[in-house]
């Protein structure tokens, strides 16, 4: 097959990063084809927890609601297994808790609100290679297919093709550590929030939907043989041997290992080409917060390429999409690698450190707290010191006011700047800050404030909200 086809966007890679991304840009009217390698979905679920913030942004645009329907929320989560949880129930957040939601049924939603704004995704189509020049990209596929699209976004997941043909190094460090992971039925399964860690191994389990457990965790007498396929067997002596008991194990729906390589991508954009969430940053998933980190990519850039590729923004404002993901990213590079050391310190001196921390998690609940929203994402801010205090902080609780993806003008009535919006028919939304007005971007962070109630309506309003 050798055909050419054009589009605005072209996304590689269908996971749930490329779906939100896919919607993101839908809404705003970007003409968007998605390609993806599989020719079905996996059943299998790498994640299986939503944060927080990803929560609060996936109400934004009015998608929360199948989450909690189907979803457990967890209110206490552990920082590298360690004994003492933290507590989330005193996160400053309408979601505190993490919510349990395997990852397959993440890609479901987000798949049917892509498909419903009209993106067009095709599968079976494996992305070999990309050229680009300053007019366009062009994307081929193992079948002979040529995509050609002014933006191309790599959310091809770890491994991206799209990373490497477009040349962007990704920096880090190699695995040094693997966990072994069985999601099987369980005849006497453990106690809700099971967990061990002793000198014999790492071992947590959760349930799944469906009836099934995950058993996943560090095993020191199994490092040497990451590339061996796990086997049920191999899966029943781990579990018995760091636990006491099999649980009495049987039909695994998957068997797999994963290691720690921690790698941030050099820049998210080179040009023409952009890249998010696994193609972007990859690491251990401790935590649970790799999918979240990567959907909170597809809400910083969504709205940001839109925009330029509308004409509403210059290509600079892509700029500002490596400037303030990277140095989350970077930040879940650490703080995953602390954990990681945690979890594989089954030795008298690690087993001594992690019951110091554990006990200072229990007397000190700041820390604890300060662990919490950093796993749950409620301490990014995109500020800037050279403006007003409120700009990159994060807002909560929008209710209508981004579901179109556009962003918000908030203030009160009687400035002289509300007054001119309401002139030009601007809504003004019904939400509160700590300043006479200001702008809310699509993803939820201040863009602009002002205390003075006489300044002008700043120009961006007219570019990226009104309706
Ligand atoms: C064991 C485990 C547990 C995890 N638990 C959690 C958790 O609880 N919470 C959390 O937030 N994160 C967790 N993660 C991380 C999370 O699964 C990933 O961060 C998430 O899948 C990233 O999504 P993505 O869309 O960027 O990439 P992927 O999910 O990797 O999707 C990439 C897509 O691109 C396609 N593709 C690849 N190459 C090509 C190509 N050349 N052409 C076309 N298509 C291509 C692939 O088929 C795939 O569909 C976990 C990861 C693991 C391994």
């Amino acid at each position: 097959m050798n055909t050419e086809t054009e589009t605005q966007v072209v996304i590689v890679g269908a996971g749930p990063v490329g779906l939100m991304l896919a919607a993101e840009l839908r809404l705003a009217g970007v003409e968007t084809v998605v390609l993806e390698r599989l020719e079905m979905p996996s059943p299998h679920s790498k994640a299986l927890g939503v944060h927080a913030r990803t929560l609060e942004q996936l109400a934004m645009r009015g998608l929360v609601d199948p989450f909690l329907a189907g979803g457990i929320p967890v209110p206490a989560w552990h920082f590298g297994f360690l004994s003492q949880r933290l507590d989330l129930t005193r996160l400053d957040t309408p979601y505190p808790f993490m919510l349990a939601f395997p990852q397959h049924r993440t890609e479901a939603v987000l798949l049917e609100r892509a498909l419903a704004l009209g993106a067009r995704i095709r599968r079976g189509r494996s992305v070999t290679g990309l050229t680009q020049d300053d007019d366009e990209v062009r994307v081929v596929t193992e079948s002979g297919e040529t995509w050609r699209a002014g933006w191309v976004i790599g959310a091809d997941g770890a491994g991206s093709t799209v990373r490497q043909t477009a040349g962007i190094e990704f920096p880090g460090t190699d695995a040094d550590t693997y966990a072994y992971l069985g999601d099987a039925h369980a005849d006497s399964p453990p106690p809700p929030g099971y967990g061990v860690l002793n000198e014999r191994g790492a071992l947590i389990v959760a349930p799944l939907p469906g009836g099934r457990f995950r058993f996943t965790g560090f095993d020191p007498e199994h490092q040497d043989s990451p590339r061996r396929d796990l086997t049920i067997d191999e899966l029943q002596e781990t579990v018995r041997r760091i636990s006491g008991t099999d649980f009495d194990i049987r039909d695994p729906a998957w068997l797999t290992r994963f290691g720690n390589a921690t790698r941030v991508a050099a820049t998210y954009r080179r040009r023409r080409v952009l890249l998010a969430g696994d193609a972007a940053h990859m690491h251990f998933p401790a935590g649970g917060v790799g999918l979240n980190l990567g959907l909170q990519d597809a809400m910083n850039l969504g709205w940001k390429l839109a925009a330029v590729v509308q004409g509403r923004a210059d290509a600079g404002l892509l700029d500002t999409y490596h400037d303030e993901r990277h140095p989350w990213a970077e930040d879940v590079a650490e703080h995953t690698l602390a954990q990681t050391a945690l979890i594989r310190a089954t030795t008298p001196t690690g087993l001594a450190l992690r019951q110091v921390l554990s006990d200072l998690i229990t007397d000190l609940p700041d820390l604890s707290l300060k662990l919490a929203r950093r796993l749950a994402g409620l301490d990014v801010h995109y500020g800037r010191t050279d403006q007003h205090r409120l700009v990159g902080a994060r807002v909560t609780a929008t209710g209508d006011a981004l579901l179109d993806g556009r962003a918000a003008l908030v203030g009160s009535p009687g400035h002289a700047m509300i007054e001119q919006a309401a002139t030009a028919g601007i809504p003004v939304q019904p939400l509160t800050v700590d300043a006479s007005a200001a702008v809310i971007r699509p993803d939820g962070y201040v863009w602009w404030a002002t205390d003075d109630p006489d300044d002008d309506l700043p120009d961006l309003v007219g570019r990226f909200g009104g309706h």
